[in-house]
């Protein structure tokens, strides 16, 4: 749909339906494809036609919206996959293998730097963790001959820290690699990384983009601006022969745009089968509907929340990249103009046992381990996801005890201020 802007893309892109065809995207709840002969099917298992046999790997409702996710980001192709988890170690795992090396900002969704620290350590792939707040000269010392991939969030969840995306990209590019951004908090209605130089966006479409908390989600999509051709020695799995598919050279039969996502379609979900269910890419889709309407209101309640919050005498601190005077509010005026999200956090001066009486006396925000949703929901990851954590373990890891992520859902502000100036009272 080019030539239409964010919205019209939100609501239309993807599925464009024929005379008589329905208006609403097909749920294709079908396991497997009929073909009428074996010549037929032969094809799309040598990668010779495009088609679906299997929905391991491929189905029509998910390809119809992940192509809107692809329009909506700027890419030149898009894959839906189950989670957010699987998004992220596809994007990456795309690309390295054991004996590679990632350069990530440490200021990521825990499950995130556990899948790289933890998990992807175990298949020989190393990370080196820098501050999202690096200089050039310090990014350029965490690259080692090795080095496949940068990592970075535009917004981080939790921390809510800016990632300044040109300097990432053009770091990740003087070394001849791509740069990753998991766009999940911003979503592509207020910053379209691929414009700043990213490579790959990733998404947990579990938050915004579904935003009712109803189905788990990813998605990857491909900027097609990488040369993986210009960087050959650094990609075999995208420039050499792949001898499962009868020797194809992805980055030539299927170019600069279509080389990454085939491959991680045909070589990782054939291999993991992390795909979304067609049931769940058609709810992603309806959330997607709206997407550009919701964003809007997420921001105006998180900015509104993040101001009272400032001037409590209870609280300690805020951070809220499009308050003025955060850290990163210079950052957040350039690559998100039209505000970040909805997701706010603070720390009360009482630590521990005051977020937990607060947390009591909140009648109308929820207590979930949630994020991104119409309904108001808030953690103190102190008495939570960092529980086995002492105070000081916690303040070591830059999570004091009394900190409170708040996500600002799509309810009028006036009752969030009130429900919280009430807790905190
Ligand atoms: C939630 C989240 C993830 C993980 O997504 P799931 O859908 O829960 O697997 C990844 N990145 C970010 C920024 C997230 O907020």
């Amino acid at each position: 749909m080019s030539g239409f802007s964010t919205g019209t893309r939100c609501v239309q892109a993807g599925y464009r339906p024929g005379n008589g065809e329905p208006r609403q995207i097909p749920i294709v709840q079908s396991t497997t494809f009929k073909y009428d002969t074996s010549e037929d099917m032969g094809k799309l298992f040598d990668l010779e036609a495009s088609g679906y046999f299997y929905t391991r790997l491929q189905n029509p409702t998910n390809d119809l919206v992940a192509a809107k996710i692809a329009e909506l980001e700027g890419g030149s192709a898009a894959m839906l996959t189950s989670s957010g988890q699987a998004a992220n170690f596809f994007a990456l795992f795309n690309i390295c293998e054991c004996g590679s090396h990632i350069v990530s900002s440490s200021s990521i969704y825990g499950g995130t730097f556990n899948l790289i620290s933890v998990t992807m350590a175990k298949m020989g792939i190393d990370v080196t963790f820098v501050s999202p707040d690096a200089s050039l000269e310090e990014l350029d010392k965490a690259f080692r001959d090795n080095t496949r991939a940068v990592f970075g969030e535009t917004i981080a969840n939790p921390a809510l820290t800016v990632l300044d995306i040109e300097k990432f990209a053009r770091a990740a590019h003087d070394h001849g690699v791509p740069l990753i951004v998991d766009n999940t908090f911003p979503t592509p209605v207020n910053c379209r990384p691929i414009e700043w130089g990213a490579d790959i966006v990733t998404h947990s479409t579990t938050k915004y983009m579904d935003g009712h908390g109803a189905a788990v989600g990813g998605a990857v999509v491909d900027s097609g601006h990488f040369d993986w051709m210009a960087h050959k020695e650094k990609f075999p799995g995208l420039t050499t022969p792949d001898e499962s598919y009868h020797g194809i050279v992805y980055a030539e039969k299927f170019g600069q745009g279509g080389a990454f996502i085939t491959k991680c379609t045909s070589q990782l979900m054939r291999d993991f089968g992390c795909i979304q269910s067609p049931q769940n890419a058609f709810l992603l889709n309806l959330g997607l509907e709206s997407l550009h309407v919701r964003m809007p209101k997420h921001v105006e309640n998180g900015l509104a929340v993040a101001e009272f919050l400032k001037d409590q005498p209870k609280v300690q601190k805020v951070s809220y990249p499009g308050l003025k005077g955060d850290p990163y509010y210079e950052l957040a005026k350039k690559y998100l103009p039209n505000g970040g999200c909805g997701v706010v956090s603070f720390e009360l001066k009482g630590g521990r046992s005051e977020a937990e009486s607060f947390m009591k006396k909140l009648k109308l925000i929820a207590i979930e381990t949630h994020v991104a949703d119409a309904r108001s929901c808030c953690l103190n990851p102190a008495t939570s996801t960092h529980r086995q954590l002492s105070d000081e373990q916690l303040s070591a890891a830059g999570i004091p005890a009394g900190l409170i992520r708040v996500s600002c859902g799509l309810e009028d502000k006036e009752d969030l201020i009130a429900d919280l100036e009430n807790a905190l009272g």
